[in-house]
Protein backbone atom coordinates (compact mmCIF):
# COMPACT_ATOMS: atom_id res chain seq x y z
CA UNK A 1 0.00 0.00 0.00
CA UNK A 2 1.07 4.00 -0.86
CA UNK A 3 0.10 5.67 1.68
CA UNK A 4 -0.96 9.19 1.02
CA UNK A 5 0.96 10.20 4.29
CA UNK A 6 2.03 9.39 7.45
CA UNK A 7 3.00 12.03 10.23
CA UNK A 8 5.28 9.11 12.22
CA UNK A 9 7.52 8.14 8.99
CA UNK A 10 7.31 12.25 8.16
CA UNK A 11 9.43 13.28 11.26
CA UNK A 12 11.73 10.40 11.74
CA UNK A 13 14.40 11.65 10.14
CA UNK A 14 14.28 14.12 12.94
CA UNK A 15 13.83 12.11 16.04
CA UNK A 16 17.02 12.64 18.03
CA UNK A 17 17.26 16.01 17.65
CA UNK A 18 13.68 15.93 18.48
CA UNK A 19 14.78 14.04 21.69
CA UNK A 20 17.20 16.44 22.22
CA UNK A 21 15.20 19.71 21.92
CA UNK A 22 12.92 18.16 24.79
CA UNK A 23 15.93 17.39 26.92
CA UNK A 24 16.69 20.83 26.82
CA UNK A 25 13.28 22.59 27.30
CA UNK A 26 12.30 20.53 29.93
CA UNK A 27 15.42 21.35 31.65
CA UNK A 28 15.43 25.16 31.10
CA UNK A 29 12.25 24.87 33.44
CA UNK A 30 10.70 28.05 30.57
CA UNK A 31 7.86 26.52 28.47
CA UNK A 32 6.34 29.86 26.68
CA UNK A 33 7.65 33.20 25.01
CA UNK A 34 11.60 32.12 25.50
CA UNK A 35 14.62 31.71 24.33
CA UNK A 36 13.21 28.78 21.74
CA UNK A 37 10.65 30.66 20.10
CA UNK A 38 13.26 34.07 19.60
CA UNK A 39 15.15 31.86 17.86
CA UNK A 40 12.60 29.71 15.56
CA UNK A 41 11.40 33.44 14.93
CA UNK A 42 14.87 34.91 13.98
CA UNK A 43 15.24 31.86 12.04
CA UNK A 44 12.12 31.66 9.72
CA UNK A 45 12.15 35.59 9.36
CA UNK A 46 15.72 35.28 7.95
CA UNK A 47 14.95 32.40 6.00
CA UNK A 48 11.45 33.87 4.50
CA UNK A 49 13.66 37.13 3.90
CA UNK A 50 11.20 38.98 6.16
CA UNK A 51 12.18 41.81 8.42
CA UNK A 52 10.21 40.60 11.44
CA UNK A 53 8.43 36.58 12.44
CA UNK A 54 5.82 36.27 15.42
CA UNK A 55 5.27 32.62 16.35
CA UNK A 56 1.51 31.82 17.14
CA UNK A 57 -0.63 29.39 18.41
CA UNK A 58 -2.09 28.02 14.39
CA UNK A 59 -2.63 29.31 10.86
CA UNK A 60 -5.78 30.55 11.65
CA UNK A 61 -4.57 32.70 14.31
CA UNK A 62 -2.11 33.59 12.05
CA UNK A 63 -4.84 35.21 9.71
CA UNK A 64 -7.21 36.64 12.44
CA UNK A 65 -4.31 38.78 14.56
CA UNK A 66 -3.19 40.05 10.73
CA UNK A 67 -6.62 41.25 10.31
CA UNK A 68 -7.40 42.25 13.64
CA UNK A 69 -4.38 44.28 13.79
CA UNK A 70 -5.53 47.37 11.61
CA UNK A 71 -8.88 47.66 13.45
CA UNK A 72 -11.00 47.70 10.36
CA UNK A 73 -14.50 48.53 10.56
CA UNK A 74 -17.01 46.19 11.33
CA UNK A 75 -19.24 45.03 7.65
CA UNK A 76 -15.62 45.86 5.24
CA UNK A 77 -15.28 44.06 2.81
CA UNK A 78 -12.33 41.58 2.06
CA UNK A 79 -11.36 40.02 -1.06
CA UNK A 80 -10.45 36.49 -1.17
CA UNK A 81 -10.39 33.21 -3.35
CA UNK A 82 -13.75 31.18 -3.81
CA UNK A 83 -10.94 27.91 -3.77
CA UNK A 84 -9.41 27.38 -0.36
CA UNK A 85 -9.46 25.87 2.54
CA UNK A 86 -12.20 27.40 5.04
CA UNK A 87 -9.58 28.59 7.28
CA UNK A 88 -8.95 31.34 5.05
CA UNK A 89 -12.68 32.63 5.35
CA UNK A 90 -13.50 31.80 8.90
CA UNK A 91 -10.48 34.47 9.46
CA UNK A 92 -12.51 36.90 8.05
CA UNK A 93 -15.49 36.34 9.38
CA UNK A 94 -14.26 35.81 13.41
CA UNK A 95 -13.03 39.69 12.75
CA UNK A 96 -16.63 40.65 11.76
CA UNK A 97 -15.65 41.08 8.10
CA UNK A 98 -17.38 40.23 5.27
CA UNK A 99 -15.64 37.62 2.64
CA UNK A 100 -15.77 38.66 -1.03
CA UNK A 101 -14.89 35.09 -3.17
CA UNK A 102 -13.03 35.92 -6.16
CA UNK A 103 -13.07 32.85 -8.78
CA UNK A 104 -9.60 31.40 -9.06
CA UNK A 105 -7.58 31.12 -12.77
CA UNK A 106 -8.16 26.93 -13.36
CA UNK A 107 -5.14 26.94 -14.91
CA UNK A 108 -3.44 27.99 -11.48
CA UNK A 109 -5.92 27.19 -8.81
CA UNK A 110 -5.21 30.50 -7.64
CA UNK A 111 -7.55 33.56 -7.32
CA UNK A 112 -7.75 35.44 -10.73
CA UNK A 113 -6.19 38.66 -10.27
CA UNK A 114 -8.05 39.69 -13.36
CA UNK A 115 -11.33 39.28 -11.24
CA UNK A 116 -10.31 41.16 -8.16
CA UNK A 117 -10.78 44.87 -9.61
CA UNK A 118 -14.87 43.73 -10.52
CA UNK A 119 -15.02 42.59 -6.76
CA UNK A 120 -13.34 46.30 -5.46
CA UNK A 121 -16.33 48.33 -3.66
CA UNK A 122 -16.26 51.27 -1.33
CA UNK A 123 -16.12 48.74 1.19
CA UNK A 124 -13.13 47.02 0.51
CA UNK A 125 -10.05 46.88 2.80
CA UNK A 126 -8.14 44.34 2.15
CA UNK A 127 -6.85 41.33 -0.09
CA UNK A 128 -6.32 37.78 1.31
CA UNK A 129 -4.79 35.95 -1.43
CA UNK A 130 -3.93 32.04 -1.05
CA UNK A 131 -0.73 30.59 -2.54
CA UNK A 132 -2.86 27.37 -2.43
CA UNK A 133 -1.00 23.81 -2.93
CA UNK A 134 2.29 25.53 -2.70
CA UNK A 135 2.19 28.08 -5.96
CA UNK A 136 2.21 31.98 -5.44
CA UNK A 137 -0.20 33.90 -6.91
CA UNK A 138 0.21 36.00 -9.81
CA UNK A 139 1.84 38.93 -7.42
CA UNK A 140 2.94 41.17 -9.84
CA UNK A 141 -0.94 42.47 -10.95
CA UNK A 142 -2.03 41.71 -7.14
CA UNK A 143 0.37 44.07 -5.97
CA UNK A 144 -0.34 46.80 -8.47
CA UNK A 145 -3.97 46.22 -7.56
CA UNK A 146 -3.48 46.36 -3.99
CA UNK A 147 -1.46 49.87 -3.90
CA UNK A 148 -3.98 51.18 -6.75
CA UNK A 149 -6.56 51.17 -4.31
CA UNK A 150 -5.25 51.37 -1.38
CA UNK A 151 -5.42 48.23 0.09
CA UNK A 152 -4.25 45.71 2.85
CA UNK A 153 -2.64 42.93 1.71
CA UNK A 154 -2.54 39.72 3.78
CA UNK A 155 -1.04 36.16 2.42
CA UNK A 156 -2.00 32.95 3.30
CA UNK A 157 0.71 31.09 3.19
CA UNK A 158 -0.11 28.10 4.81
CA UNK A 159 0.48 25.65 2.03
CA UNK A 160 3.70 27.25 0.79
CA UNK A 161 6.82 27.50 3.08
CA UNK A 162 9.75 28.41 0.77
CA UNK A 163 7.54 28.70 -2.28
CA UNK A 164 8.42 31.91 -4.91
CA UNK A 165 7.33 34.13 -7.58
CA UNK A 166 10.34 35.81 -9.74
CA UNK A 167 12.64 34.57 -6.89
CA UNK A 168 11.34 36.38 -4.01
CA UNK A 169 9.29 34.40 -1.37
CA UNK A 170 5.63 33.77 -0.02
CA UNK A 171 4.81 35.79 3.12
CA UNK A 172 7.16 38.89 2.10
CA UNK A 173 4.90 40.13 -0.66
CA UNK A 174 1.90 41.74 1.55
CA UNK A 175 2.03 43.60 4.91
CA UNK A 176 1.83 39.68 6.50
CA UNK A 177 2.50 36.70 5.35
CA UNK A 178 0.11 34.11 7.39
CA UNK A 179 2.00 30.85 7.82
CA UNK A 180 0.66 27.44 9.79
CA UNK A 181 2.62 24.67 11.26
CA UNK A 182 0.14 22.32 11.39
CA UNK A 183 1.56 18.90 11.31
CA UNK A 184 1.46 18.06 7.80
CA UNK A 185 2.16 21.08 6.46
CA UNK A 186 5.76 21.09 4.58
CA UNK A 187 7.22 22.84 7.53
CA UNK A 188 4.81 21.34 10.05
CA UNK A 189 5.39 20.79 14.56
CA UNK A 190 4.60 17.89 16.44
CA UNK A 191 0.88 19.68 17.23
CA UNK A 192 -0.17 23.01 16.56
CA UNK A 193 1.91 26.33 15.43
CA UNK A 194 1.83 29.00 13.04
CA UNK A 195 3.14 32.71 12.43
CA UNK A 196 2.99 36.02 11.14
CA UNK A 197 5.62 37.54 8.83
CA UNK A 198 6.01 41.45 8.14
CA UNK A 199 8.50 43.93 7.16
CA UNK A 200 6.76 46.60 8.97
CA UNK A 201 8.20 46.78 12.45
CA UNK A 202 5.00 49.04 14.17
CA UNK A 203 2.42 45.97 13.04
CA UNK A 204 5.20 43.61 14.03
CA UNK A 205 4.40 45.18 17.68
CA UNK A 206 0.84 45.19 17.99
CA UNK A 207 0.91 41.39 16.52
CA UNK A 208 3.07 40.74 19.34
CA UNK A 209 1.01 42.30 22.23
CA UNK A 210 -2.50 40.58 20.75
CA UNK A 211 -1.31 37.23 20.49
CA UNK A 212 0.13 37.70 24.10
CA UNK A 213 -3.00 39.02 26.26
CA UNK A 214 -2.42 42.47 24.65
CA UNK A 215 0.24 42.61 26.69
CA UNK A 216 4.23 43.46 26.70
CA UNK A 217 5.08 44.17 30.06
CA UNK A 218 3.41 41.38 32.44
CA UNK A 219 0.32 42.03 34.04
CA UNK A 220 0.14 45.52 32.15
CA UNK A 221 -2.49 45.48 28.73
CA UNK A 222 -2.04 47.71 26.11
CA UNK A 223 -4.52 46.21 23.73
CA UNK A 224 -7.30 43.69 23.64
CA UNK A 225 -5.62 40.74 23.29
CA UNK A 226 -6.21 37.13 23.00
CA UNK A 227 -3.91 33.86 24.28
CA UNK A 228 -2.05 32.65 21.12
CA UNK A 229 1.45 31.95 21.28
CA UNK A 230 3.47 29.42 19.84
CA UNK A 231 5.15 27.77 22.44
CA UNK A 232 8.98 26.45 23.23
CA UNK A 233 8.34 23.22 22.89
CA UNK A 234 6.98 23.19 19.35
CA UNK A 235 9.20 25.99 18.04
CA UNK A 236 12.14 24.06 19.29
CA UNK A 237 10.74 21.23 16.99
CA UNK A 238 10.59 23.69 14.03
CA UNK A 239 13.44 25.22 14.05
CA UNK A 240 15.09 21.77 14.04
CA UNK A 241 13.14 20.94 11.20
CA UNK A 242 13.30 24.17 9.52
CA UNK A 243 17.18 23.30 8.87
CA UNK A 244 15.66 20.58 6.11
CA UNK A 245 12.78 22.57 4.61
CA UNK A 246 14.87 23.43 1.49
CA UNK A 247 15.35 19.34 1.06
CA UNK A 248 11.82 18.31 1.81
CA UNK A 249 10.50 21.14 -0.98
CA UNK A 250 13.09 20.00 -3.27
CA UNK A 251 12.58 16.06 -2.95
CA UNK A 252 9.06 17.09 -3.22
CA UNK A 253 10.02 19.03 -6.51
CA UNK A 254 11.72 16.41 -8.01
CA UNK A 255 8.32 14.03 -7.16
CA UNK A 256 6.41 16.46 -9.24
CA UNK A 257 8.30 16.61 -11.76
CA UNK A 258 8.32 12.49 -12.09
CA UNK A 259 4.11 13.14 -12.37
CA UNK A 260 3.92 15.70 -14.63
CA UNK A 261 6.43 14.06 -17.28
CA UNK A 262 4.97 10.48 -16.54
CA UNK A 263 1.48 10.64 -16.03
CA UNK A 264 -0.76 10.47 -19.32
CA UNK A 265 -2.43 13.51 -20.62
CA UNK A 266 -5.99 12.52 -19.37
CA UNK A 267 -5.23 13.87 -16.15
CA UNK A 268 -4.76 18.12 -16.01
CA UNK A 269 -1.56 18.57 -14.19
CA UNK A 270 -0.63 21.81 -12.34
CA UNK A 271 1.12 23.86 -14.18
CA UNK A 272 4.77 24.68 -14.07
CA UNK A 273 6.16 28.11 -15.16
CA UNK A 274 9.77 29.43 -14.38
CA UNK A 275 8.64 32.20 -12.75
CA UNK A 276 6.89 30.08 -10.16
CA UNK A 277 8.84 28.29 -7.70
CA UNK A 278 6.29 25.50 -6.41
CA UNK A 279 6.51 23.82 -3.20
CA UNK A 280 3.93 21.02 -3.71
CA UNK A 281 2.31 20.91 -0.06
CA UNK A 282 -0.11 19.07 -2.44
CA UNK A 283 -0.05 17.80 -5.93
CA UNK A 284 -3.37 17.43 -7.73
CA UNK A 285 -4.33 16.23 -10.90
CA UNK A 286 -8.08 16.92 -12.59
CA UNK A 287 -10.17 14.26 -13.99
CA UNK A 288 -13.98 14.35 -14.70
CA UNK A 289 -14.35 10.71 -13.02
CA UNK A 290 -12.60 11.35 -9.64
CA UNK A 291 -14.68 9.67 -7.70
CA UNK A 292 -14.03 6.13 -9.54
CA UNK A 293 -10.35 7.21 -9.99
CA UNK A 294 -9.83 7.42 -6.34
CA UNK A 295 -11.53 4.03 -5.62
CA UNK A 296 -10.05 2.17 -8.39
CA UNK A 297 -6.49 3.89 -6.65
CA UNK A 298 -7.75 2.40 -3.59
CA UNK A 299 -8.01 -1.09 -4.82
CA UNK A 300 -4.64 -1.00 -6.11
CA UNK A 301 -2.49 -0.52 -3.32
CA UNK A 302 -2.67 3.48 -3.55
CA UNK A 303 -4.01 5.98 -1.13
CA UNK A 304 -5.38 9.36 -2.38
CA UNK A 305 -7.03 12.78 -0.52
CA UNK A 306 -9.76 15.68 -2.00
CA UNK A 307 -8.23 18.84 -1.44
CA UNK A 308 -11.37 19.56 -0.84
CA UNK A 309 -14.58 18.30 -1.76
CA UNK A 310 -16.73 20.74 -0.52
CA UNK A 311 -16.05 24.70 -1.61
CA UNK A 312 -16.50 26.78 1.29
CA UNK A 313 -19.44 28.50 0.17
CA UNK A 314 -21.52 25.28 -0.38
CA UNK A 315 -20.75 24.44 3.43
CA UNK A 316 -23.68 24.32 5.97
CA UNK A 317 -21.97 26.53 7.93
CA UNK A 318 -21.55 29.40 5.02
CA UNK A 319 -25.12 29.08 4.36
CA UNK A 320 -26.78 32.33 5.36
CA UNK A 321 -23.25 33.82 4.75
CA UNK A 322 -23.22 33.26 0.47
CA UNK A 323 -26.25 32.16 0.11
CA UNK A 324 -27.23 30.30 -2.93
CA UNK A 325 -24.57 32.49 -4.78
CA UNK A 326 -22.32 30.13 -7.22
CA UNK A 327 -18.57 29.81 -8.69
CA UNK A 328 -18.77 27.53 -11.17
CA UNK A 329 -14.72 27.65 -11.53
CA UNK A 330 -14.68 26.42 -8.10
CA UNK A 331 -17.47 24.05 -7.92
CA UNK A 332 -15.82 22.34 -11.05
CA UNK A 333 -11.86 22.15 -9.33
CA UNK A 334 -13.94 20.62 -6.23
CA UNK A 335 -16.06 18.10 -8.03
CA UNK A 336 -12.22 16.97 -9.89
CA UNK A 337 -9.33 17.42 -7.69
CA UNK A 338 -7.76 14.21 -6.79
CA UNK A 339 -4.52 15.02 -4.41
CA UNK A 340 -1.57 11.88 -5.05
CA UNK A 341 0.97 11.03 -2.63
CA UNK A 342 3.62 13.26 -2.59
CA UNK A 343 6.02 13.47 0.41
CA UNK A 344 9.64 13.63 2.13
CA UNK A 345 8.74 9.98 3.00
CA UNK A 346 7.58 9.05 -0.60
CA UNK A 347 10.13 7.78 -2.99
CA UNK A 348 10.61 8.22 -7.08
CA UNK A 349 9.73 4.60 -6.71
CA UNK A 350 6.35 5.03 -4.88
CA UNK A 351 5.92 7.93 -7.49
CA UNK A 352 6.44 5.48 -10.99
CA UNK A 353 4.08 3.10 -8.93
CA UNK A 354 1.15 5.24 -8.85
CA UNK A 355 2.11 6.64 -12.21
CA UNK A 356 1.58 3.06 -13.20
CA UNK A 357 -1.73 2.56 -11.52
CA UNK A 358 -2.76 5.61 -12.65
CA UNK A 359 -1.90 5.09 -16.45
CA UNK A 360 -3.78 1.75 -16.57
CA UNK A 361 -7.36 3.81 -15.35
C1 LIG B 1 -3.84 24.62 7.05
C2 LIG B 1 -4.39 25.86 6.50
C3 LIG B 1 -4.82 26.92 7.32
C4 LIG B 1 -5.00 26.81 8.81
O1 LIG B 1 -3.94 26.44 9.55
P1 LIG B 1 -4.16 25.84 11.03
O2 LIG B 1 -2.77 25.86 11.59
O3 LIG B 1 -4.71 24.47 10.88
O4 LIG B 1 -5.06 26.75 11.76
C5 LIG B 1 -5.21 28.10 6.73
N1 LIG B 1 -5.23 28.24 5.39
C6 LIG B 1 -4.86 27.25 4.56
C7 LIG B 1 -4.89 27.48 3.09
C8 LIG B 1 -4.44 26.02 5.09
O5 LIG B 1 -4.09 25.03 4.25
Amino acid sequence: MIEYENLYGLNKPFINDYRDAFERVLNSGWFILGDQVKEFENAFAHYCGSNFCIGVANGLDALILALRSFSFKEGSEVIVPANTYIATILSILNCNLKPVLVEPDPSTYNIDPWRIEEAITKKTVAIMVVHLYGKCCAMDEINKLATKFNLRLIEDCAQAHGAKFKGKKAGTFGDFGAFSFYPTKNLGALGDGGCVTTDNEGLKKKISLLRNYGSEKKYYNELIGVNSRLDELQAAFLSIKLRTLEDINTHKQNLARIYNQELKQDFIKPAMNKDYYDVYHIYNIRHPRRDNLKEYLLRHGVKTEVHYPVPPHQQIAMKEVFDKKSYPISEEIHSTTLSLPISFMHSENDVLRVVEVMNKF
